[in-house]
């Protein structure tokens, strides 16, 4: 597929955000326009339209778009949801800057998407107000540099390739010039969501420093993995950058068996290895996704009866507080 390399920017800015124009474009019943705009009032919708492709017409339970719809469940509050279940606020060394885990940092470097996925556990992340790309990264640098035990470096979000090429490669040229740094990790969904985001200047800065790159995407339904998504995973691939999926558990989506086993072989065939089956962050507005953990024990043990070890992905939990990813056995 030949791609001008500018083009995501216009499906990045043509995603849909309108409940009523979604509900149209599938045949969803017009009564789920209210409470869509309702929920979208506190998290806005939006969506790419290849993402939307992905979706069956017709089909208000449709795992794909359950992930992005609006719902009217998200407004009732309910106890032991929060609006930051995983302690991220707390633990910011500076705006946007987490570094909870030995050995590597976390950079939010945006609170934008190109999708807004409903369970998501930053959709109340006062990202605006702590975003480290203010203030040209001094302050974010100047931390990386005073601690020599880093040698990880994660762009995460929101999506950090919703920024541009320029921008992400000065920031790798910054980043690749702090000698104890080796990794240069990317937590991102849009090779999956906005394929057309995987482009030749991407790949350039990706692996034209010294820096290490390892991507970790984000697909929770065998049926995200259309061409596009695994076109763009295959460039990724082919330009030897190692490729990583996580997942979330979610209700209604992903939590039979015969979807996760059918999710890892998808991942595994397009160069992606299952990394982490993560549980729910209880965040306000997603407890209907929520799978008990010890349906999700069971799930996992089943995946273990059935598939190679390398497609089992670790199923964790976060908890806020704690040195990494909590395993769930
Ligand atoms: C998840 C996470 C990481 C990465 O953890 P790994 O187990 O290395 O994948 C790093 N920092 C923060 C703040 C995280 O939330
Ligand atoms: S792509 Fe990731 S960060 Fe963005 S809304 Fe979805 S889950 Fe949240």
């Amino acid at each position: 597929m030949i791609t001008r390399s500018e083009d995501w920017k216009n499906a990045l800015a043509d995603t849909v955000r309108d409940p009523a124009e979604l509900i149209e474009l599938l045949n969803l019943p017009q009564e789920l326009v209210e409470p869509a705009r309702q929920a979208a009032a506190a998290f806005p919708l939006r969506v790419p339209r290849g993402f939307i492709n992905r979706m069956k017409p017709g089909d208000s339970s449709d795992a794909v778009l359950r992930q992005i719809l609006p719902l009217g469940a998200e407004n009732t509050p309910l106890a032991g949801y929060s609006t930051d279940p995983v302690g991220d606020r707390s633990a910011a060394a500076l705006p946007g800057l987490l570094h909870k885990y030995h050995g590597r940092v976390l950079l939010a470097i945006t609170g934008a998407c190109a999708v807004n996925c409903r369970y998501c556990f930053r959709r109340h992340f006062p990202y605006s107000a702590e975003n480290p790309a203010q203030g040209d990264w001094q302050q974010a640098l100047g931390y990386l540099r005073q601690h020599g035990e880093v040698n990880e470096v994660i762009l995460s979000g929101g999506d950090p390739l919703v920024y541009d090429d320029e921008r992400l490669a000065e920031l790798t040229q910054r980043l690749a010039a702090i000698p104890h740094l080796q990794t240069l990790r990317i937590h991102s969904r849009l090779p999956i969501v906005l394929p057309e985001r995987i482009n030749d200047p991407l790949l350039t800065w990706l692996t034209g420093s010294r820096l290490q790159p390892v991507m970790v995407v984000h697909v929770n339904h065998p049926a995200e993995l259309n061409h596009e998504a695994t076109a763009a995973l295959e460039r990724l691939r082919s330009a030897g950058i190692p490729l990583l999926n996580q997942t979330v558990l979610l209700k209604g989506v992903n939590d039979h068996p015969d979807t996760l086993a059918k999710l890892s072989d998808k991942l595994f065939a397009a160069g992606v290895i299952p990394y982490y089956l993560h549980l729910l962050d209880r965040v306000q507005g997603a407890a209907h996704f929520e799978v008990p953990e010890t349906h999700a024990i069971e799930l996992v043990a089943t995946l273990r009866a059935r598939l190679a070890g390398y497609l089992v992905p670790r199923l964790v939990r976060e908890i806020a507080g704690a040195p990494g990813k909590i395993p769930i056995t």
